[in-house]
């Protein structure tokens, strides 16, 4: 039977650390770590994500500075507010919510910030060092961070290990593979052109499943000890919920549970700690600022 991993608990006490550091910086060294969260339009997941953002930054002390700008607003506004946080003292970091609306080129908002309060991670700057052996990017995203971060907290050595990602997003699969190979795993990566991935993710001590397909994972693709993290998010019918659906992963967790070593459960898993990892980046990102000055 699976070691259940408590994102929701491990966050929290990074959450604590985190107020601490947010403490010290504050007391001593005059500088309140700022997060800028930019949200264009009023798409309703959106929001929700942006309003979860900024109640964390409450919670531990980072300043959250709010722009709300209508979902008509054009790319050069989009690019002038980027640009103009870019140089606000009061700003270590700046975090842009995806998606943008269509008329507005996602790729030229993300490259035009600054790579010192790229918090997110996604500057290609950023990713392509994260992809270079003896470079460091200033940021690693947040959700990959997250996921290594639940490894690493629930005692699951890295190096050596024979680890699967399953998805190769910019966001969340490319990145976490590209984490775990700087960490000394050996790293296959399962994506929709995969001929037979259970061959794969079943020869693999440590799991990452990020393809957002729900329940794809069965209990007999797994080895027998791995560690499995479930990134997937899938909203599934379920009547017996007062909302009518529910929240499920990418692994079949009941099944999963009673072959796998450790498992992050969805919701509770991945979720919180992507926001504390955001948290943790700012901070960071204060804290190098303060060193500067
Ligand atoms: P994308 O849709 O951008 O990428 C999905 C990836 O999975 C693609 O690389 C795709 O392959 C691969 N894939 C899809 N279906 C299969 C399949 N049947 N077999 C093998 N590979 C497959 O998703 P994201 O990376 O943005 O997100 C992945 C999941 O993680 C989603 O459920 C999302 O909601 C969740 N998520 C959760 C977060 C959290 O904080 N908890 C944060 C971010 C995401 P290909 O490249 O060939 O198309």
């Amino acid at each position: 039977m699976a070691q259940i991993i408590d994102g929701k608990g491990i966050a929290g006490s990074i959450q604590k650390e985190i107020a601490e550091d947010v403490n010290f910086l504050s007391n001593n060294c005059g500088k309140v770590p700022g997060l800028a969260v930019v949200i264009v339009g009023e798409r309703k997941d959106s929001q929700t994500y942006v309003r979860m953002k900024r109640k964390a930054c409450a919670e531990v002390g980072i300043k959250s500075i709010d722009i709300d700008l209508p979902g008509d607003s054009s790319e050069e506004t989009v690019l002038q507010t980027v640009l103009d946080l870019n140089t606000n003292p009061q700003v270590h970091g700046i975090l842009v919510q995806l998606p943008l609306p269509l008329h507005i080129n996602e790729e030229k908002i993300l490259a035009s910030i600054s790579i010192e309060k790229d918090v997110d991670g996604f500057h290609p700057l950023n990713i392509g060092k994260l992809a270079m052996k003896g470079r460091e990017p200033l940021f690693v995203p947040c959700t990959p961070k997250g996921c290594i971060e639940l490894l690493r907290r629930s005692g699951i050595s890295i190096s050596g290990k024979k680890a699967v990602v399953v998805g190769r997003s910019n966001i969340v699969g490319l990145p976490v593979a590209l984490l775990l190979v700087k960490l000394d795993a050996t790293v296959s990566i399962v994506h929709t052109r995969t001929p037979d991935p259970k061959s794969i993710i079943c020869e693999a001590d440590i799991i990452i499943a990020a393809a957002g397909q729900a329940n794809m994972i069965k209990g007999n693709w797994i080895k027998p000890g791995a560690a499995v993290i479930d990134v997937g998010t899938n909203v599934v019918d379920d009547p017996s919920r007062k909302l009518g659906y529910r929240l499920v992963g990418d692994v079949a967790f009941e099944e999963a549970k009673e072959v796998a070593g450790w498992i992050s459960p969805v919701p509770g898993g991945v979720g919180p700690m992507t926001i504390a990892m955001l948290l943790r980046n700012t901070v960071d990102s204060a804290r190098r600022a303060s060193e500067q000055t």
